[in-house]
């Protein structure tokens, strides 16, 4: 028998027109999500506005896949960790993060990841697949389901495992059922994504999106660049700076540039001063990231006079400059190190992106 497929790998738009083909009137497709993200109902044949032999017809013909963790870790600060097992036995992790009265979800959108930064553990197992947008969706439902106030979760970032902008298809149809107001109603300013800066992709976001950018930058040259991401012999910073620069932005809204500061590597008051002077005129905050080390890093965190005084410079010329601290940290807090604990996969896995 046929896999049934799945209707969370549906938007509104692809479900009604899925529908149409088969003689069902579009509005149908509308009925049903609201059920499904509104009202949480995952069996079509409680959905009681439907007859019940149309019931009987959608049950034979589609699924409605739903993510359980199979493992959760609590810090002590609060953030929480989750395992996923997907259905053919791979791994994937998001995180939930508390912030004051509200929670932001970091989402992965690929298991492993091909970009290689040195930084980060993910790059180094490399990459099996890409996420279907029903288990990126899955992932935000199951942290809805984890809260006791399901509206206490406001903020989506896709900065977990694998770079969301190589899943393009895939994450954009996420997105479209995490903002639609008849799904699960995000509103676009509190979803982002996180790139290494796959510049065509970039103008593609905005065309096809609204949600917020933030480019994982790490430095202000080249040849720094170079050595830390592979990305960048592709798109060097002059290209993705200039894709940055043709991205919508809304009224109020910046680009968030995020940088990993390493010990001797990029933290210079020289190197702060260059990322404030390429960044102009963009609309731009940062988020300065400490190194979080891990077992077989050749690279570490500076110390915290290096990293006040970096971000002093970009204070001092405008840039609203943040210091992420790292959540989680007494749970493994790098994306990805649950599930290495828990699938057999090489080596740690960390994305700091
Ligand atoms: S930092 Fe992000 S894009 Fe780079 S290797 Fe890690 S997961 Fe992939």
């Amino acid at each position: 028998m046929a896999v049934q497929p799945d209707i969370k790998n549906f938007t509104e738009q692809t479900l009604a027109h899925w529908l149409e083909q088969r003689d069902i009137k579009p509005y149908r497709a509308t009925q049903i999500l609201k059920w499904i993200y509104h009202r949480k109902v995952y069996c079509f044949s409680e959905m009681t506005d439907i007859s019940k032999q149309r019931r009987q017809w959608f049950s034979q013909e589609l699924r409605i896949s739903r993510l359980k963790p199979v493992e959760v870790q609590s810090s002590s600060d609060g953030s929480k960790k989750f395992l996923f097992r997907l259905k053919d036995g791979q791994c994937i992790e998001s995180v939930l993060i508390p912030e004051r009265g509200h929670s932001t979800l970091c989402v992965s959108s690929q298991v492993g990841c091909a970009m290689g930064c040195k930084f980060c553990l993910t790059g180094r197992g490399g990459m099996v697949r890409d996420l279907e947008p029903a288990e990126i969706v899955n992932q935000v439902c199951a942290a809805q389901d984890d809260l006791s106030d399901p509206d206490r979760l406001t903020n989506i970032v896709f900065m977990g495992m694998g770079e969301p902008l190589a899943n393009y298809n895939g994450v954009v149809q996420a997105i479209d059922n995490i903002t639609n107001d008849r799904a699960l109603q995000f509103a676009n300013r509190r979803v982002t994504l996180s790139t290494v800066g796959l510049a065509p992709k970039i103008n593609d976001l905005g065309r096809d999106t609204k949600v917020n950018l933030a480019v994982s930058l790490n430095a202000a040259d080249n040849k720094t660049r170079d050595t830390l991401m592979p990305i960048n012999r592709t798109y060097p910073i002059e290209t993705l700076l200039s894709a940055c620069r043709k991205f919508p932005l809304p009224s109020r809204r910046m680009i968030t540039f995020e940088y990993v500061l390493i010990a001797g590597l990029n933290d210079k008051p020289e190197d702060a001063q260059r990322l404030a002077k390429i960044l102009r005129p963009l609309r731009a905050k940062i988020n300065l990231i400490p190194f979080n080390s891990f077992e077989g890093s050749p690279f570490a965190r500076p110390d915290e006079a290096t990293i006040l005084a970096f971000q002093k410079v970009l204070i001092d010329r405008h840039y609203t400059t943040i210091i992420r601290q790292s959540k989680g940290s007494d749970i493994g807090a790098a994306c990805g190190q649950l599930r290495a604990k828990s699938c057999s996969v090489d080596g740690l896995i960390k994305s700091p992106n």
